[in-house]
């Protein structure tokens, strides 16, 4: 991969386009390939109509099926990390068709060597290495893990049992902290592994919640934030730097005609598609630079990512596609999103 040049705004807001290879199954079904990548350009095309006539796309920067998660970390997300220990906010968005390397990109696989860790665990430990080689300076680190499904907010680290009992929780407004969410549960941690088990916690949690109250985890968004405040005392002057990053997993993007849905999920991907369009305008109008207004009060996801899109904070969309034939709308309508966003 090669990165575009890009600039003013933009550069703090970043879409790449990563594609996983074809798996058995596709190889098995003699499936086409109908995704190329050169530089930052993406094509797709109709695997009826050929390569000839391909769909074009630009980004950031696009990893094909031979890329490495190790080297996206370091080309795009280290500087994001770093500028997040530096007092800023931060986010990571990750989108895409279910089945396309979402998790894989995100939590990865656990190997021996650890070459197939995921972006988080490398954020994780990102992190407290950094807090590990500074001197002088104390560390607040704290995490909060959260669903939002049909436009509701649930605590993914409360203790099981209360899951489904517990309350929605709301947002609140006020000038001095902004958007938060009361009575959400907010953990210290004080290195990689604690991050790592509050994360599994929560992801477990948002398996159980969603089977005992039959929904569908792929449809609602996640967001993971560990939140970094450093009080350093230099000459008797205290300062403060807060910093916090933001691990969002939005719903599957796959459209709801292929799931054929009615009723009451035809209602929740609408619900979903509401938070998926409000993002999808917040991010085009910070990239356009020109917008006069951030329409950030369109939705749950938006409103609670206030802090942390736009302005002074850096904001990465990696956007998963399948290279299947098979999955060719798919992608198409995954591009077209993370395009938009662009
Ligand atoms: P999602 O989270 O988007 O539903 P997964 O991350 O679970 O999708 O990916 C589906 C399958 O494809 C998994 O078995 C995963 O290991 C594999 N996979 C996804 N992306 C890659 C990749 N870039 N390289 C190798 N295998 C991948």
């Amino acid at each position: 991969s090669s990165r575009c040049h890009s600039s003013g705004m933009a550069e703090n807001v970043r879409v790449i386009v990563r594609c996983r290879p074809m798996n058995k199954k596709e190889i098995e079904l003699n499936c086409k390939c109908v995704v190329r990548m050169k530089n930052c350009m993406v094509e797709t095309w109709d695997p009826n109509e050929g390569a000839s006539f391909p769909k074009q796309f630009t980004f950031d920067s696009t990893y094909d099926q031979d890329s490495y998660t190790e080297v996206i970390y370091n080309e795009i997300c280290y500087s994001l990390v770093e500028s997040v220990l530096e007092g800023y906010n931060a986010t990571i968005f990750v989108y895409g068709q279910t089945g396309c390397g979402k998790s894989y990109t995100m939590e990865g696989i656990k190997t021996e060597d650890g070459s197939q860790k995921g972006v988080i665990s490398r954020a994780f430990e990102h992190i407290f290495e950094a807090i590990a080689v500074t001197t002088g300076v104390k560390y607040l680190a704290l995490v909060s893990y959260l669903e939002i499904y049909n436009e509701q907010i649930r605590d993914l680290l409360l203790p099981s049992e209360k899951l489904t009992t517990a309350p929605t929780l709301n947002l609140k407004e006020n000038p001095s902290e902004g958007v938060t969410v009361p009575g959400l549960t907010l953990y210290p941690v004080h290195n990689a592994t604690e991050c790592e088990n509050y994360l599994n916690i929560g992801s477990k949690n948002r398996m159980i919640g969603a089977t005992l109250m039959n929904q569908n985890s792929s449809r609602s968004h996640s967001i993971f934030t560990i939140s970094i405040e450093q009080i350093s005392n230099l000459n008797n002057n205290e300062s403060i730097r807060k910093g916090k990053l933001n691990l969002v997993d939005l719903a599957g993007s796959e459209r709801q005609a292929k799931t054929g849905a009615t009723g009451d999920r035809l209602k929740e991907a609408t619900k979903i598609n509401l938070s998926l369009s409000a993002l999808g305008n917040v991010i085009s109008a910070l990239v356009d630079g020109k917008a006069k207004h951030i329409p950030y009060r369109d939705s749950k996801l938006t409103r609670l990512l206030q802090d942390s899109l736009g302005g002074n904070t850096r904001t990465l969309m990696i956007a998963c596609v399948s290279p299947s034939s098979r999955d060719y709308m798919e992608t198409l309508s995954t591009l077209r999103y993370a395009n938009r966003a662009k």
